[in-house]
C-alpha cells in the first residue's frame, strides 16, 4: 500500500506492522507486557484513518480506563495532528452509555436517564429490604449489591436466574430483591454502571435493526487489556463484532489481575473459536525493560501453571539488576526508598519518572509520612492520601472532639457515625442553639438534653455520647494514646461498623484504622498527632508539578515508569493472604500476575523490597520475605541493604551507614521530629465566627410564650436559661429559653 511508506509504520517491528495491517477479519494480539500492544492499537486506529479505510465515526475503540483513553486519545492526535474529542474511543461503560442514550426507550427508560452511583444504589437496596421485610443488618445491602454486580459482570439478568441461586443472601430472596431493584431502576429512569452494558446487550439482541445499525456504523473494532475483561462486556463486543468482524484486540494472559472483579481469562484463551479464522500474532521483543528486569518477571511468573507461556526479550543493552533489599521495619523501608527518590532526583531525575507500587491501600501512609518529612513532592494515584480517606476522617474527628470539644466541625462529622438515630433536624436544632447562645455543638447539646426540645430517646443517646466523650477525655495522660485511640474507635462503635459491613471495601477501611493506630505510636500525644495530621493535610496538591506517584499495583496496569520501587514483598501481605485464603491456588496465581505487572512496569530500574519487622494492623511480627523474592532468579537481582544481617542497635551505624556509603548517600537521616504546638490545630482551615447572643429575654412564672415545637403555653418555673412551660396541647415540659418567643397579647 501507499502507506507503506508511512512514517508511523517504520516505528514498528516486523510483527507489530503485521498486526496493524492485518486490518480484514477477526485479530489478536497475544503478548507479554511491554511488547507494544498499546502502541500495536494506536497504530493502527491512525493506519485506518490515514489509508481512509474509515472515518474517526466508524471505529470504535475501547481501554480498560480513562486514563488509557486520555493516553490514546493524546497520541493518536499527535500522529495525526487533529483534535479527536466526539471519537469513539473509551471505556466500555462510556462507550455503552453513549449507544444508550440513543436507543433508551427500547428498554423503558428515556434518553435522559441517570446513572447512579455507589451511594445511590445502595440506598435503593435498602428500601428494597425494607420493604420485603429483610434484616439489613444480617444482610448489609452492600452485601446484596455485591451479589447483584457480579451476577451482572456475568451477564446474568433475573430471568435467567432460578429462585434458590444465591444461597441465603438476604433470606434466600436476593433473585427477588434483584427483580424488584430492576423495576425500581426503571420506574426512576436510572441504571446502574453494569446495566448500561446489559441494556445494550438487550437491545443488540431483540432488535436485529438497531444491531444492524451498529454494524454499518462501526466498521471496526479495537480492544485493549483483553484478558480483563467480563462476560458481559465480551458479549457486548462480540454482537457489536458479528458485522463486519474486523475485531481486533489485545492481552496477555500473564497479566489478568481482575478474577475477583468477574474478568474471564477465558476470554483471551478462547478468541480463536469465538471469531473463526482468527489471525493471532505473537509479539515477543520487549522494548519496554532492560533485560534484568525482563528476566526477573519471567523467572516469577514462569512459577504459575496453566499459562499459554510466552516468549519474551529485548535487546535494551545491559541494563541494571533488580535491586533487593531488606529493611528492618516499614519505616526504614520508607526512609531508604524516599532517600533513594532524593539521591537519583539529585542525579537528575524528574519525580515523574519514579513510582511507588504498593500491593494495599493502606501501605502508602508510610511512604506518604516520609515524603512529607522530606518535602517530596507526591502524588497517590487512584484514590485519596492516607489521611484523606472517609474511615481516617471520621478517627481523627473523634480524636479531635476529645482533644478539643469547641471543634463544632469534627463533632458534627461523628455526632450520627455510626447511626445513633440523629438526623439532620436534630443537628438543626442543635445548631439553632448553638448559633444563637454563640456556643459550641458539643456544649448545645449538653445543655439541651436536660429538657424536652429533644426526644427522649435522642435525650439518652446524646448523654450517652457525651458521657463517653468525658470519660475518653478524662483518660488522656492516663494511659498511653495508642491505647485511647483504640479503646474510642471500639466504645464509639465505629469498629463494630465496619466489621459489619460486608463490602469489599470494608475490610481495607478497617486496615486503614489499624494502620492510623500504628501511626499515632509515632507520636507522643494525641494533640502532637493531630498536630502532624493539620500539617500534612495543609500540604497543597498541585496536580501539575513534577511529583513521585503512589499507586496500587492494580492501578498501575498498563503503566510504565523509569523507575520502579516494589515494597512489602512478605508473605501474606503480597501474596495477600486474604486472596489465598478465598481463592487458594487461583488466588495465588492471581497475586503472581499481579507481582509480574508489578516488575515489568520499570523500564530501567526495579526495587524489591521487604521488612524483617512488620507492623501490620497493630502488632508487630517477624515477617517472611515472599515467594515471589525467592522466585526472582538470583542472576538478575542485586542484593543490598539487608538489615537482617545486623543487629537492631548497628543497624543505624554500622549496617545502614556502610549502606548509604556504598550508594553515595552519606546524608544524615533527617530527624522525623516535628516540634509540637509549634502552631495550633487546624480544623480544616475553618475560621471561628462567634455570632453575639441576642438580647437577652427575662421571663418570668406566669408568662404566656409560644414555642416552635410545642406551641403555646405557660411558665411555671425559671432556671436561669431552661424554663419549664405547661404548654397547652403538649403538656408540661423542660425547654431552652431561646427556642421560645413572648406568646403575642
Ligand atoms: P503492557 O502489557 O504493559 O500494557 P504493551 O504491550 O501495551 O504493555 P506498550 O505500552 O505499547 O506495551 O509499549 C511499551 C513501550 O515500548 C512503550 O514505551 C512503547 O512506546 C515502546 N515501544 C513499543 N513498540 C516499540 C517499537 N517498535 N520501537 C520502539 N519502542 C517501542
Ligand atoms: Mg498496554
Amino acid at each position: 500500500t501507499q502507506a507503506g511508506a508511512a512514517p508511523y509504520l517504520a516505528q514498528l517491528n516486523d510483527m507489530q506492522r503485521l498486526a496493524v495491517e492485518s486490518l480484514d477479519g477477526p485479530v489478536l494480539v497475544l503478548a507479554g507486557a511491554g511488547t507494544g500492544k498499546t502502541r500495536v492499537l494506536t497504530t493502527r486506529l491512525v493506519h485506518l484513518l490515514s489509508t481512509r479505510r474509515a472515518h474517526p465515526s466508524q471505529i470504535l475503540s475501547v481501554t480498560f480506563t480513562n486514563k488509557a483513553a486520555r493516553e490514546m486519545k493524546d497520541r493518536v492526535s499527535l500522529l495525526l495532528g487533529m483534535p479527536v474529542e466526539g471519537w469513539w474511543l473509551g471505556t466500555f461503560h462510556a462507550l455503552a452509555a453513549r449507544l444508550l442514550r440513543r436507543h433508551a426507550e427500547l428498554v423503558g427508560l428515556k434518553s435522559n436517564f441517570t446513572i447512579l452511583d455507589t451511594d445511590d444504589q445502595i440506598r435503593l437496596i435498602k428500601q428494597q429490604l425494607e420493604a420485603l421485610r429483610i434484616d439489613d443488618k444480617k444482610w448489609p445491602a452492600r452485601v446484596v449489591l455485591g451479589v447483584i454486580e457480579r451476577w451482572k459482570d456475568r451477564a446474568l439478568t433475573p430471568d435467567k436466574l432460578a429462585a434458590g441461586d444465591g444461597g441465603d443472601v438476604a433470606g434466600g430472596r436476593v433473585v427477588e430483591l434483584y427483580r424488584e431493584y430492576q423495576a425500581r431502576l426503571r420506574a426512576l429512569n436510572a441504571c446502574d454502571f453494569g446495566d448500561l452494558l446489559l441494556h445494550n446487550i438487550a437491545i443488540f439482541q431483540q432488535h436485529p435493526d438497531v444491531l444492524a445499525e451498529q454494524h454499518r456504523r462501526f466498521k471496526y473494532l479495537l480492544v485493549d487489556e483483553y484478558q480483563d475483561t467480563n462476560v458481559a462486556q465480551y458479549l457486548w463486543l462480540r454482537l457489536l463484532a458479528q458485522g463486519q468482524n474486523n475485531v481486533c484486540c489485545v492481552g496477555d494472559d500473564d497479566q489478568s489481575i481482575y478474577g475477583w472483579r468477574g474478568a474471564e481469562v477465558g476470554n483471551i484463551l478462547r478468541f480463536e473459536t469465538d471469531f473463526p479464522g482468527a489471525k493471532v500474532i505473537r509479539l515477543e521483543q520487549n522494548y519496554r525493560s532492560t533485560s534484568h528486569i525482563l528476566a526477573a518477571a519471567s523467572g516469577v511468573i514462569a512459577h504459575n501453571q496453566g499459562r499459554l507461556g510466552k516468549t519474551l526479550w529485548t535487546d535494551a543493552p545491559g541494563g541494571e539488576k533488580v535491586r533487593l533489599f531488606s529493611a528492618w521495619d516499614g519505616e526504614e523501608e520508607a526512609r531508604l526508598v524516599g532517600d533513594e527518590i532524593e539521591t537519583l532526583q539529585r542525579a537528575g531525575r524528574s519525580l515523574k519518572d519514579m513510582a511507588v507500587l504498593v500491593r494495599a491501600g493502606w501501605q502508602t501512609r508510610e511512604f506518604e509520612e516520609r515524603f512529607l518529612q522530606l518535602g517530596l513532592p507526591y502524588r497517590v494515584i487512584g484514590g485519596p492520601r492516607f489521611y484523606e480517606r472517609m474511615e481516617i476522617r471520621d478517627a481523627l474527628a473523634y480524636f479531635r472532639v476529645i482533644v478539643q470539644p469547641d471543634d463544632d466541625l469534627a463533632f458534627e462529622r461523628i455526632i450520627n457515625t455510626p447511626k445513633r438515630g440523629i438526623g439532620d433536624a436534630t443537628i438543626q436544632t442543635l445548631h439553632a442553639y448553638a448559633r444563637a447562645n454563640a456556643i459550641p455543638l458539643t456544649e448545645a447539646v449538653l445543655r439541651l438534653v436536660d429538657t424536652d426540645e429533644l426526644k427522649p430517646k435522642l435525650r439518652a443517646t446524646l448523654r450517652a455520647l457525651m458521657g463517653d466523650f468525658g470519660r475518653w477525655r478524662d483518660q488522656v495522660g492516663r494511659i498511653r494514646h495508642t491505647e485511647l485511640a483504640r479503646i474510642v474507635l471500639d466504645e464509639s462503635g465505629y469498629t463494630a461498623m465496619w466489621q459489619a459491613d460486608k463490602s469489599p471495601e470494608a475490610e481495607g477501611r478497617l486496615d486503614n484504622l489499624k494502620e492510623l493506630v500504628d501511626a499515632l505510636d509515632e507520636f507522643e500525644t494525641l494533640e502532637g498527632f493531630l498536630e502532624h495530621v493539620s500539617l500534612v493535610m495543609d500540604v497543597a496538591d498541585n496536580a501539575d508539578g513534577d511529583m513521585a506517584t503512589l499507586m496500587t499495583l492494580h492501578g498501575a496496569k498498563g503503566l510504565e515508569f523509569p523507575v520502579v520501587f516494589l515494597p512489602g514483598w512478605e508473605e501474606g501481605l503480597f501474596p495477600n493472604q486474604r486472596a489465598m485464603d478465598e481463592s487458594g491456588i487461583a488466588g495465588l496465581e492471581e497475586e503472581r500476575r499481579l507481582a509480574y505487572v508489578g516488575i515489568t512496569r520499570a523500564r530501567e530500574r526495579a526495587y524489591i523490597s521487604h521488612a524483617a519487622n512488620r507492623r501490620m494492623f497493630g502488632s508487630w511480627a517477624a515477617a517472611i520475605p515472599s515467594r515471589f523474592v525467592e522466585e526472582l532468579p538470583e542472576a538478575d537481582v542485586e542484593r543490598m541493604h539487608d538489615a537482617t544481617a545486623h543487629t537492631h542497635q548497628d543497624r543505624f551505624s554500622s549496617g545502614f551507614d556502610a549502606w548509604t556509603h556504598s550508594h553515595g548517600l552519606s546524608r544524615a537521616v533527617k530527624s522525623p521530629a516535628r516540634g509540637v504546638g509549634e502552631r495550633p490545630v487546624v480544623l480544616d482551615g475553618r475560621a471561628y465566627v462567634t455570632e453575639r447572643k441576642r438580647p437577652e429575654v427575662a421571663y418570668r412564672n406566669g408568662e404566656r410564650v409560644f414555642h416552635q415545637k410545642f406551641g403555646y403555653g405557660t411558665i411555671v418555673w425559671v432556671d436561669n436559661d431552661k424554663l419549664e412551660i405547661d404548654f397547652d396541647a403538649a403538656g408540661r415540659k423542660k425547654v431552652m429559653d431561646s427556642f421560645v418567643v413572648p406568646a403575642d397579647k
